[in-house]
């Protein structure tokens, strides 16, 4: 890949795709393609057949995906599973179609098994129950990962599978239902400050273990891979650490200087109690995260202050 090697980014307005944007504009990528999603409605095939057929790109990153936090999976199961199902077989097959020498493929932590054991090795995969509340969304990111495998053994391709452990960072949805914890937190914590509020509700025990990279850390990780790796496997992107939703939530509320008590929510789910990722494989390759958690929460923090609803 040079710098002025045709790349597309699908999704180059969410979380992940804007940090890659960043990163390869950083970079000097010179001939970047891309399509809002009014532009081009991945779902849809023959919509991405033709953009195939005319731009040509030679390398890809798959970023586009319906992605949210635990209540949103649980709540749209049906909308997760056609909507990453529909872009990962179209963007994939056209691909192969249209002769793109690499393409990268973004999955998630939660394709492993629930009780996997701990920190998650790469060979985890399908060995056992997935956690219930994301199944349709995991399935469908299974599925994603099995496409490229296949496209390589049976046509030769390149195609290659991060599996990013949970992401925060600007762009983030804030959305106080159908968030991530990281940026829901954020948000409520802010919002209950303002609001002199008493306390903040946290869901579920506060017990479960999460780890947490910048996604700028990814896109990173993510344009050494497509340099250095070649590989049919997955490979896992993380930091190595994790911390409990109870410790988040303290380091969220010293961050935005909230006074008052946090209060947990005992009805709403925990999800899987731990899912912390083996970053041996990665490590080995010679990349490591750069960025602490404290950091990056302030980062993503003054970003939210900067770019929220009604700034
Ligand atoms: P998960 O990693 O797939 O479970 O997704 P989430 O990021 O949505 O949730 C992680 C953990 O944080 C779960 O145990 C949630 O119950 C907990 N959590 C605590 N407060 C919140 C909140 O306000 N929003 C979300 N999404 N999760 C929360």
């Amino acid at each position: 890949m040079d710098k002025s090697s045709r790349i597309y980014i699908a999704g180059h307005r969410g979380l992940v795709g804007s940090a890659l944007l960043r990163k390869l504009r950083s970079e000097r990528y010179e001939n970047l393609v891309l399509r809002t999603s009014g532009e081009l409605d991945l779902r849809e095939q023959a919509a991405v057949r033709e953009f195939f057929r005319t731009e040509r790109p030679e390398y890809v990153f798959l970023a586009a995906a319906r992605v949210g936090g635990i209540h949103a999976n649980n709540s749209f199961p049906a909308q997760f599973i056609y909507e990453n199902l529909m872009i990962e077989a179209n963007i994939i097959h056209s691909s192969y179609l249209s002769g793109v020498k690499k393409l990268l493929f973004l999955g998630s932590s939660c394709i492993y098994p629930k009780f996997a054991p701990q920190p998650i090795k790469e060979n985890s995969l399908l060995e056992g129950k997935l956690e219930p509340t994301n199944q349709a969304y995991a399935i469908a990111k299974i599925a994603g990962i099995e496409m490229c495998r296949s496209y390589n053994t049976q046509y030769g391709t390149g195609y290659i599978s991060l599996m990013p452990t949970n992401l925060y960072g600007p762009e983030d949805n804030f959305d106080l239902e159908n968030a991530h914890v990281l940026p829901a937190l954020i948000r409520k914590f802010v919002e209950a400050g303002r609001e002199n509020r008493p306390d903040v509700t946290v869901w579920g025990t506060g017990s479960p273990m999460r780890e947490f990279l910048y996604v700028d850390d990814l896109a990173d990780a993510s344009l050494f891979l497509m340099k250095n790796y070649s590989g049919s496997g997955p490979v896992n992107i993380g930091t190595g650490r994790d911390i409990s939703i109870r410790d988040l939530a303290l380091m969220v509320k010293k961050i935005t200087g909230f006074q008052g008590g946090i209060v947990f929510d005992n009805s709403k789910p925990d999800g899987t109690p731990r899912k912390l990722l083996d970053v041996s494989l990665l490590n080995s390759m010679g990349w490591q995260a750069m960025t602490g958690l404290e950091e990056g929460i302030r980062l993503t923090y003054e970003w939210y202050m900067q770019n929220r609803p009604g700034k």
